[in-house]
Parts: structure tokens; sequence; C-alpha cells
């Protein structure tokens, strides 16, 4: 449970040295802070895998992304040393062939219903993935889904403008809520079940917008739209065929329900 969770108590306290050795600052002091020694890093971590699982998805994303740093967050104990020892097998195995892959990986235990702020600052992230979540289908299990308005607020916080949210699931129903609630977030006009509706008055647009995605199997063939789009389309293609759940609902010939949704630019207050 949560007592046995460590977190910084704000984002600037964090020491993520042992998480990206390859990416700490030369010639720096560790620097402490509040009675935390940190180490500083050459850039911010800029994607989260949010239930990271056993990593599939990480591994994959390390060589297509290969300038980002890139963090699974997971909140089984031995699941999560599970994916470290995997990262840290494939960082020997690749030393010498390719001694920066598998560096921009690493994953870290947390309860990311809770403690997703105290990591990352306002803006920090350009990629979320929300891939297969746990589907808590009663209704009074609903509330520990990972997508509410709640957490659609702080999706938005830590995201960037133009920042993309990224999520996947084998269960329609499930998908259709995480749309419903991404879309009603923010936007004034529509509210959502539960206490996501409302920010800004007036506004109409949410903070988020829905991206049209391309037809599976047809991600290659997707236009470019100004840089990003052949981004997401293979962004797209790798949730659905690089995660464990991914690969399961390929083998069992299931359906996957696939949504994209970037941050719109901050309101302009009055
Ligand atoms: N994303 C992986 C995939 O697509 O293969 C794993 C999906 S698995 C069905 C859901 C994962 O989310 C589990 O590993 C679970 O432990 C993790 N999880 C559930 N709630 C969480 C939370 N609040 N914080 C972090 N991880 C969580």
């Amino acid at each position: 449970s949560d007592h046995r969770l460590t977190y910084p108590a704000s984002p600037a306290l964090m020491d993520w040295s042992s998480h990206y050795p390859a990416f700490v600052a030369p010639d720096t002091q560790s620097v402490a802070k509040d009675h935390a020694v940190v180490k500083p890093l050459t850039k911010p971590v800029t994607v989260a895998d949010i239930g990271c699982g056993f990593g599939g998805l990480l591994v994959a994303l390390s060589p297509l992304l290969p300038d980002e740093l890139i963090l699974g967050l997971e909140i089984r104990t031995q699941v999560t040393e599970y994916v470290e020892d995997r990262i840290s097998a494939l960082r020997s195995q690749y030393a010498d062939r390719s001694p920066r892959l598998y560096q921009n990986i690493s994953c870290l235990r947390a309860n990311t219903m809770k403690f997703l702020p105290n990591f990352f600052t306002r803006g920090q992230l350009s990629h979320i993935f929300l891939c297969f979540p746990d589907p808590h289908f009663k209704a009074r299990k609903h509330k520990a889904r990972i997508v509410s308005g709640t957490l659609c607020a702080e999706y938005a916080y830590v995201l960037r403008p133009g920042g993309c949210v990224y999520t996947i699931t084998d269960v329609e129903e499930l998908g259709e809520w995480m749309r419903s609630r991404f879309e009603a977030f923010g936007n004034s006009g529509v509210g959502g079940e539960d206490e996501g509706g409302e920010t800004g008055e007036g506004r109409t647009e949410g903070m988020f917008e829905t991206i049209e995605l391309p037809e599976e199997g047809k991600e290659g063939e997707w236009v470019d739209e100004g840089g990003q789009k052949g981004l997401v389309a293979m962004l797209v293609r790798c949730i659905r065929e690089e995660t464990e759940e991914g690969k399961k609902v390929t083998r069992n010939g299931g359906k996957r329900f696939v949504s994209v949704f970037r941050r719109r630019e901050d309101p302009a207050w009055p």
C-alpha cells in the first residue's frame, strides 16, 4: 500500500541519476535541496508509460524515441523489479554494439493516481501512455479507473500544450469512458459523469482535442501533416503491437480501441 511508496515532495527533489546514469550532466556537482541530494541530468523525462506492466512498450520505444527520456510507472513491486532487471540486462547486452540503446528507459514504483505531480512539473511531458488500464468493471469500482475528471486535470497539468495522451483498451465500454472523460475535460458545455467538466467560464472547447487515427495496419500510409502525425501514427502502431496486452489481443484475435488526445494551448485569460 501507499505508506511504503517513496516519492519526492516536489519534482525538483527527485534524483533521476540512478535511473538514467548515461544522462547525468558531466562536471556538475550534486545539488543539495531540502535534505535531498540531486544529481542533475542533461534533459528531463518527457515520456510516461502509466501502469507499464512488464515493460514491453518501454523496450519498443527506446530506439523509436532516442532523444527522449522515457519512464514506466508501475504500482506492483515485483513487476517494477522485473522491468528494472529487464532494462539492466538489455543495457549490458547492447553495451558494446549500441551503448546508447536502452539508456533512455527506466521504471519506477508509484501510484500514479496519487503522486504524478510529485514527479513531473507543469508541461514537462510530451507523451503519456495509458495502455490497457485495469477496467474495474463494477460501477462501485469506477473510482479506481486511471481516467477520471480529476486525473484528466493532472494529465493536462503535466503534459505540454501539443503533447498527446495515447489510450488503448480491449474493453469497448472503457474506451468510450476514457474518450468521454478526455473530451469533456475543460469544456464547460459538456459534463462528464464525475467532477471533470468545468474549468474556465464559457469555454466550449475542452483541454484535449481528439486526433483522427489511421486504420489499423495502415499507419505507414498515413500522410504526415506538419510532422507530428507521422510520429503519432508510429506510436499508435507501437501501442497496438508492442504492449504485452496488445500482443495478447493479437494472439486471441480480439479488438483494440485506441484514442489519442492532444493537449490544447492554455486558454488566454481576459
Ligand atoms: N500497460 C501494460 C500493457 O499494456 O501491457 C500493462 C497493462 S495491465 C492490464 C495494467 C497495469 O497497471 C498493471 O501492471 C497494474 O499493476 C498497473 N496499475 C494499476 N493501477 C496503477 C496505479 N495507480 N499506478 C501505477 N500502476 C498501476
